[in-house]
This record gives C-alpha cells, structure tokens and sequence, in this order.
C-alpha cells in the first residue's frame, strides 16, 4: 500500500464516518453549478444593494427560487456579517436543521461553524457562526437575555406568511429594536450597529408587511414555473388516506417518469401511508419500476432526511410523504405530481374552553395552489385533489392569523410571559382593538395573572403557560390549592363539548327522563360529574350511550381533552389525582376562582340580575337549573339568542365571592 503521508502524520483510524475536509471542499465545489443556476442568482446583486441600503426589505419568490438558502449567503459574501450573525427564523424545527446542513454544504464547513442551527433542546452553533437558521421560538428566547439582539446585524424573518402568534411577536419585537438600536446609535454609541430586516415569503400580502415595515421596499424575485394541470376528484372521499394510495398507483403505472409528492397532515399519517404502499407495491407487474415511500417528519434522522433530496435509481419513481413543510419551507427535486388530501394539522382553539391542540383542518386556497405549483417546478406537472372543485370554492382564501383565532387574553399573557409589558403599546400587525385590550387586561388583572402595574405575576407566569382559554387555567391552579384537580380536570374536559347529551326532538320527553337520573341539585357542573362517573363505570358502552341519551361521540372527545389536560398537569409538576371526595361544594368554589365575572343574584322578580354589567340574564332551557330559584348562580357561557341565555350554571351562596376573587368583591364589601 501507498503512504499517503510520513508514517506517523497517517490517520490512524477513522473514528467517524463525518466527511472529511477534502470531501466537505469537493462537495461544495460542485454545489457551486447549481448555486448559479437558482432563478435568485440574477438578482444577487441587487438584493445585496437593497439590503445595505434599507433598514427593512420585504422578499417575495416563488418557492425553490433559492430565497433562503440563497440570500444568506449573499449578505455574507457582501460583508454584512462583519459586525454580527445573520440569523434566519424558520416555523419549523426540521426545516431550519434541513436548510442549515445544506448551506454548510454549499458554503464549504462542518455544520456548526460557520453555519449553524438552532432548534429547542438541540443548538449546533457557536459564537464563530456567521450564518444561523433558527425556530421562531428560540429567537423569542433569546430575546430574554440579549434585549437588543446585539449578536446579529441581519435578522431574515422567513415563511412570514405563516402568521403564528409567535411571529407576529417576533415581527413587533424586531421592528422595536431595530429603532431603539438607530437611537442609540444616534446618541453615539459606538459599540451598537444597525439592524437591518428582511421579511421573505413565497406567498405574501407583501404590500401589508411593506406597510407595516415603515413602507419597506418589496422586490419580487420571478420564478420558473411550468403549467400545472389541476384534477378534482368527482365525489368527496371518505378516506383521503386510501384515496392517495390508490392515486399513487394509478400515477406510477399510467403516468411519464417523475416522482410523487403527497401532502398528508402528521407523522402517524405518513406512516401508516408509508406501509401501505410498500404493501400494495410487491404486487406491482415485474415489467412496472419499483415506488419508493420516502416519508419526511420531524424525528428522523438525517441521512435518511437526505434520501428525498436524491434521484431515484434509474426506471424506479419515488413518493414523498409529507406536511405541510414540503409546501413552502423545503423544495425536493424532480416532482412532477402532486396529491393534495386538503388537509393540514393546524393549532386550533376549541371555542368552549380554548384548549390548544393540533386539528385536522381544511387548508386554504392559497395554501392549495402552493402545494399544486410543487409539480409544475422543472417540467410541466399534474396535480391530483383529493376534493372537489365545489370544496375548493368553499375553502378560506387564506389561513386567518393565529392572534385573531386564539383567546385575547391569552396572547396578552403570551406576550407579557416574552417580557412585553406594555401590551397596549405593542405593535401589533393585525391590531386588537384597544376597548377589547383594556378589558382584558382588566380581567387579568382580576384573576390575579396581572398585578397593579400590569407586570405578570407568579399566578400568570403559570397561567400562560396552560393550553386553556385563562379563566380555565385559574381554575386548574386553585384546584392545586383546593385539592380538586381530578374533578377540575373532569368538568373543564365536559365543558369543552356543546353537550354530552343528547336530545333528539323526536324524544326529547324521554330524553329528558334520562337525564334526570344524574342531575345535581347544585347545577350543571356537578350533572356533568355525574354523567362521567356513569360513564365510566359502564366503560363507554355504546349502547348504554344510547339508552340515556349521551352523544358518545361527544363523550370520546371529552375524554381525549381530559388526557391532555392530566398530562399537562403532570409536566408541570400538579397532581391531577388530587381528589376532593364527596365534599363536592369545593369543586364549585374551585371555579368560582376562574368564573366570578359570570356570577348573577336572584332578583325579588324572580329574575336574575348579572352581579358585573347589572343585566338580566335567563338560565338556559337545557340547563338543570332552568325554572329553579337559587340566591346566587355562576355560569361558563353567555350566549345571546332572544334573550341572554346563560349554559353551564350552578348554584352558589353570595358568601363564597369575597374569597373567590378578593381583588374584585373584597374592597367592594369593605
Ligand atoms: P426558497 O427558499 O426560495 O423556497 P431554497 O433556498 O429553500 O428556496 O431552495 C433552493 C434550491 O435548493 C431548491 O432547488 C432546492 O431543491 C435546493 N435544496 C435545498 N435544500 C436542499 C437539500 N438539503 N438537498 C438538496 N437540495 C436542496
Ligand atoms: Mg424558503
């Protein structure tokens, strides 16, 4: 054998199988042709001009065009890291590792020198990273400790379309910095730079951002784009599921080379499709090329992350199986068909309680057309919907912005928990309205998350942290206290459905004979106890459902939040078996700590008068207390039909009040 070196300079053995220098060098030799080739590569000196010469510029390319791998690098290459890292926000996790590992290729260096990423609990950065991709989150938390964000001289807020509370955070957050940096500056601080901002999307109300960036200059960065012919099924499917597997076949026998994209919404989905198909695919004619499931989600590791970005072997087709990350966030070459299930999982807010969960929901047309033009990339494509086109025509033009879907009072908590004090001032893109603030606030300040300065306290920095809707969070606190979490837990999961039961007209009599073997003369909130515990000592029969009238569907939903709820409780250190017993009286105490604004006293009339407003509110027909005269009644809901109805009432003595909220009834008294 040769010697590559004098003896002892020769390797001894190679520890690990990472690249070594001459290969990392090699490899981003030949990246190079394809870094010219990007459609971006024409405007690179441009964009360098715009970005040293505006504090803020709004990015908009179609998707592939090479935005953010691309740019990065320019704003290095140009000197604008010299004072400070570029940093680039990404709203996924498996996105920003993705696309840091590729421009480390592209640039020439092990991943975590010169580029980095940094996710929650995994940070492969250092302080010599002069290109860093990171989750939205993180940047928030590092906002924490570094006020100004002084380690970065580039801020790119990428995917701005997306508009999770988070972001809309972050863009508030950086465009305040970026002035206080200028004034300091202005001052004669030597030690201070200038922020510059740059907001990228593939799908952007870009004149909004503009606007909102003090009129920041917008540059569109035109794409190649072939035709994409669009096919809408002719029913509605009941299982997208199978529908895309029997798609993926029809494609893969009938259709010219070029791989697959299926749009699914979560892991388990993926999975599942994944073994279906490799399934089907031994039954495949031998004169047919082999399909290959190639899934992409988050836990994955990466060699098997970068099988999607090679070709397949020659007369063989891949299939990726992805979310909604394959949309905008990641571009996979060569696909030339797409199969959109019109589904995505999104953060939704269940209305009742405002519980946070990830929902299967439609996706929007924006949405769709994105996820068609993944086929039209290099070659005109075919793009399969699982939907009809009379579904299409229903969906929303775009996905409405997560701070006008979740709860007010939970984003001011969101907000002040990320060192926003002064909400009100905040700058907000799509701004609450200031009457709708103030109460909120005030409400805060009455469950004891706020103090008298309006600064978080211990109970709101928990608070903020519960996935319900804030009055349900305090309830979950107290019940620490009141040792009653089991039932806390158990009646605000029954709250999150219309009705357990049901009362379909044709039997309501019967219906409501049923229902009276669990009423409580205390109200709904114990009925509802009741109606569980039946529940369970029967395990869900389905036919005992039945005969009494609960919706069992309803019932399975309750029990899938109560999972979560104990989960919850359990990571952040509660007991969620702590039980009160029989002693039932402190669970409706427990929620007069949450609902003391929903409370009303008997008139003389008979009528009841709410204790906060003075208006007169009626107890809800489907309420057990309906017809019923109690001195002092609560409620969950206030919903107003022909009259002020309230749902969800229970008795309760005037007397528990002052304890229930002393901020609010104590002084008051006094
Ligand atoms: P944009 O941000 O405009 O959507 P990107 O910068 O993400 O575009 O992608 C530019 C190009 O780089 C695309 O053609 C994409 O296929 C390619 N690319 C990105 N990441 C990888 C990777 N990990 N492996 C191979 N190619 C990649
Ligand atoms: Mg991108």
């Amino acid at each position: 054998k040769k010697l590559l070196y004098k003896d002892e300079a020769r390797p001894k053995k190679l520890a690990h199988k990472e690249p070594t220098t001459d290969a990392i060098i090699q490899k981003a030799k030949d990246l190079k042709k394809h870094r010219l080739s990007l459609p971006i590569y024409t405007a690179r000196d441009i964009i360098i001009k715009e970005v040293k010469e505006n504090a803020c510029v709004v990015i908009v390319g179609e998707t592939g065009s090479g935005k953010t791998t691309q740019i990065p690098q320019y704003l290095l290459e140009s000197g604008l890291a010299a004072h400070g890292t570029i940093a680039i926000t990404q709203p996924r996790r498996v996105a920003a590792i993705n696309l840091a590992k590729r421009v480390a290729e592209e640039v020439g260096t092990p991943i975590g020198q010169k580029v980095g990423y940094s996710i929650r609990f995994d940070d492969s950065s250092s302080r010599d990273s002069l290109i860093k991709y990171m989750t939205d989150g993180i940047m928030l938390r590092e906002l924490l400790s570094d006020r100004l964000l002084l380690r970065y001289s580039v801020i790119i807020l990428d995917e701005a379309h997306e508009r999770t509370l988070r972001t809309d955070i972050l863009f508030g957050m950086v465009k305040s910095i970026q002035k206080q940096r200028q004034e300091l500056i202005d001052k004669g601080r030597k030690d201070v730079q200038p922020l510059r901002i740059v907001i990228m999307s593939a799908t952007l109300n870009a004149e909004k951002f503009s606007e909102y960036f003090y009129n920041a200059k917008i540059m569109y960065i035109s794409g190649r784009m072939y035709p994409v012919k669009i096919l809408n099924t002719i029913e509605p499917q009941s299982d997208y599921v199978d529908s895309a597997l029997v798609t993926a076949f029809q494609i893969h026998q009938e259709e010219a080379p070029g791989d697959i994209l299926i749009f699914l919404t979560g892991q388990e989905e993926i999975e599942n499709l994944e073994k279906l198909i490799e399934e089907y695919a031994v039954d495949l004619p031998p004169s047919v090329g082999k399909l290959i499931p190639c899934p992409i989600f988050a836990a994955q590791d990466s060699a098997t992350q970068q099988k999607i970005f090679e070709p397949a072997p020659q007369g063989t087709r891949k299939v990726i199986l992805a979310t909604n990350i394959a949309e905008t966030s990641i571009t996979i070459p060569n696909i030339r068909y797409v199969i959109d299930t019109g589904c995505h999982k999104s953060r939704g807010y269940n209305a009742k309680i405002g519980i946070e969960s990830l929902l299967v929901e439609p996706i929007s047309k924006s949405s769709a057309r994105q996820r068609s033009g993944r086929a039209g990339r290099e070659a005109p494509g075919l793009c399969f919907r699982l939907y009809t086109e009379y579904s299409f025509d229903q969906l929303e033009e775009d996905s409405i912005p997560e701070i006008k879907r979740c709860n007010l009072e939970s984003a001011i908590l969101s907000l002040k928990a990320t060192g926003i004090d002064d909400v009100t001032g905040f700058d907000f893109m799509d701004r609450p309205s200031k009457s709708g603030m103030l109460r909120s606030l005030e409400h805060l300040y009455a469950l004891e998350a706020l103090d008298d300065e309006g600064k978080l306290t211990e109970i709101g920095t928990k608070m903020a942290a519960f996935p319900v809707d804030p009055p349900y969070a305090k309830v979950l606190l107290q019940s620490e206290k009141m040792e009653c979490t089991k039932e806390a837990i158990e009646i605000i999961s029954l709250l999150s459905v219309d009705s357990v039961f049901s009362a379909p007209s044709s039997k309501r009599e019967e219906a409501n004979e049923a229902r009276q073997k669990f009423v409580s003369l205390d109200g709904d909130h114990l009925t509802l106890l009741n109606t569980l515990r039946a529940y369970e000592s029967v395990k869900g029969d389905r036919d005992w459902c039945r005969e009494n009238f609960i919706n069992s569907r309803h019932m399975r939903h309750v029990m899938d939040v109560r999972k979560q709820l104990i989960q919850f409780c359990e990571r952040s250190g509660m007991d969620p078996k702590k039980s009160c017993g029989h002693d039932l009286e402190i669970v409706l105490k427990c929620f007069l700590a949450g609902f003391f604004q929903n409370t009303a006293l008997l008139q003389p009339d008979g009528t009841y008068k709410s204790i906060i407003g003075g208006q007169t509110v009626s107890v809800h027909p489907s309420s057990s207390l309906f017809g019923k005269k109690r001195e002092a009644i609560m409620y969950n809901e206030l919903v107003f039909t022909t009259k002020h109805y309230i749902r969800g009432v229970s008795a309760l003595e005037s007397a528990w009040l002052p304890q229930a909220a002393p901020k609010y009834f104590g002084r008051r008294q006094a």
